[in-house]
C-alpha cells in the first residue's frame, strides 16, 4: 500500500500551494500535499505550527488566502463545510448531553432526512463498529472517557464521509487507553477504507498509526514520508529532534568517497557515515546525528578504528524496558550523549555504573548527516 509512489494513483485530496494568514501571522505557508484513498495520514508538529488551521481548511471552517484545495479532482476551496464529504471529530467530542448514544450517532443522518429504517440500521452498524453494542440508550454522562470518544468517532463516521479529520483524538485519554485505542482506530480505518487525517503533537501516536506523516514547522511541511523514513532519514535537524531522541555532534567534512562520508568532529574524532549520494564537499560544516539506540556501550575498547569515543557515565535511568545512560565525552566540559540499552534479559544485573569509564561505538550505517 504505497499509492504516493504510484504516479498513476489519483489523490483523494490535493492542497495546491495553500497559504493562510491571520493578521500578521502566516499560519500555513505554501503547503502542497496529496492524500490518497484508504490512507491513514498524520500531521505532526509543535504547538502553533499550523496543524489545526490546515485541517480546518480541509473541513471548510477556514478559507485559504492563496492556493486551492481539491477533492476527487474537484476544486472545493469555496464549498461550505456541510456540502463537503468530509467530517471532523473534535478534541472535545462535542456530544449532545441530552441525547442518547444512539441519537448522537444518528443526529447527522436525521438531519440529512434519511428514512428511519436506514438510520436505525446505520446506528446499529456504527455501535457494533466501535464496540458499544447494548449502550445505545445511555446518555454521554453515563459513559467512560474512552466510550465517549467512540461515540464521537461513530457519529463522525455515520454519514460515511470520504475523509475523516481527527483533531488530537487521544488527548482526553490516559496512556494505557491511548495505546489500545490507537490500534482500534487503525482497525476501524482499514475496515471502512475511509481516508483518515489525524492531527497530533504526540510523535508515538503519529508513528504507530500513520501510513505516512508530515512534520510541520512554522506553517510549512518540512517532510512528508512514512514514519520509518522520517525517523531513519530525517531531512533536517528540526525533524530529527522532533521525532525521537537524537545526539548531535558538530564537525567538518574531511572526505567523501562514493557513499562514504568522513567527518572530523572535535569530540569524537573521525566519524564515518554511509550516506546515499551525499552532496557535500570537504571542509563543509555538518552535524552528525546519532540516535541513542544505535550506540553500543562497552568497558573495553572496540576493535574498530573509527566511530568510537571514550566517555564517563554521568547518569543511569532505569525505565523497565530499557535503560537510558548519559555519557560525558570530551572531558567534564564536553558533551553528554544519550545511549539507550534494551533490557533483554530478566536478570537484574548492572553492567554499568555511575562514573564508569566506557567506550561508545556505532556502525557506519548508524549516523545521519544533518545540515546545520
Ligand atoms: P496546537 O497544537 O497548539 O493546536 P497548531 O499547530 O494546531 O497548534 P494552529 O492552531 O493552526 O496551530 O495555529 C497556527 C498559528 O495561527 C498560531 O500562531 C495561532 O496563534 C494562529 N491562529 C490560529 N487561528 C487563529 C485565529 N482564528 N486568529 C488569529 N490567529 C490564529
Amino acid at each position: 500500500f504505497q499509492p504516493w509512489n504510484d504516479p498513476a494513483a489519483q489523490p483523494l485530496v490535493e492542497f495546491r500551494a495553500v497559504t493562510k494568514r491571520f493578521g500578521g501571522v502566516t499560519a500555513v505557508a505554501d503547503v502542497s500535499l496529496s492524500l490518497y484513498p484508504r490512507e491513514f495520514f498524520a500531521l505532526l508538529g509543535p504547538s502553533g505550527c499550523g496543524k489545526t488551521t490546515l485541517m480546518r481548511m480541509l473541513a471548510g471552517f477556514e478559507t485559504p488566502d492563496e492556493g486551492q484545495i481539491l477533492l476527487d479532482g474537484v476544486d472545493i476551496t469555496a464549498v461550505p463545510p456541510h456540502l463537503r464529504p468530509v467530517n471532523m471529530m473534535f478534541q472535545s467530542y462535542a456530544l449532545f448531553p441530552h441525547l442518547s448514544v444512539a441519537d448522537n450517532i444518528g443526529y447527522g443522518l436525521k438531519r440529512e432526512g434519511l428514512p428511519r429504517a436506514e438510520i436505525d440500521r446505520r446506528m446499529a452498524e456504527m455501535l457494533a463498529l466501535v464496540k458499544l453494542d447494548g449502550l445505545g440508550k445511555r446518555r454521554p454522562d453515563q459513559l467512560s472517557g474512552g466510550q465517549r470518544q467512540r461515540v464521537a468517532l461513530a457519529r463522525a463516521l455515520a454519514k460515511r464521509p470520504k475523509l475523516l479529520l481527527l483533531d488530537e483524538p487521544m488527548a482526553a485519554l490516559d496512556r494505557k487507553l491511548r495505546e489500545a485505542t490507537q490500534f482500534e482506530l487503525m482497525d476501524i480505518q482499514s475496515e471502512l477504507g475511509t481516508t483518515f487525517m489525524v492531527v497530533t503533537h504526540d510523535q508515538d501516536e503519529a508513528m504507530t498509526m500513520a501510513d505516512r506523516m508530515a512534520v510541520m514547522d512554522h506553517g510549512r511541511l518540512v517532510q512528508i514520508a512514512p514514519p520509518d523514513v522520517i525517523y531513519e532519514a530525517p531531512v533536517s535537524r528540526h525533524v530529527a529532534e522532533f521525532v525521537g531522541d537524537i545526539n548531535i555532534l558538530e564537525g567538518r567534512v574531511e572526505s567523501v568517497e562514493g557513499d562514504l562520508v568522513s567527518v572530523m568532529t572535535p569530540l569524537a574524532g573521525i566519524v564515518e557515515l554511509d550516506e546515499e549520494a551525499p552532496a557535500l564537499s570537504p571542509g563543509a560544516p555538518v552535524l552528525v546525528g546519532l540516535r541513542p539506540e544505535k550506540i553500543a556501550l562497552s568497558h573495553d575498547e572496540p576493535a574498530q578504528g573509527t566511530n568510537k569515543v571514550r566517555g564517563e557515565i554521568w547518569d543511569i535511568g532505569y525505565l523497565g524496558d530499557m535503560t537510558m545512560v548519559q555519557v560525558m565525552i570530551g572531558g567534564d566540559d564536553g558533551q553528554l550523549l544519550k545511549v539507550s540499552l534494551t533490557n533483554r534479559s530478566r536478570r537484574i544485573e548492572r553492567p554499568f555504573a555511575w562514573e564508569d569509564a566506557v567506550w561508545l561505538s556505532w556502525d557506519v550505517e548508524a549516523g545521519l548527516v544533518l545540515k546545520p
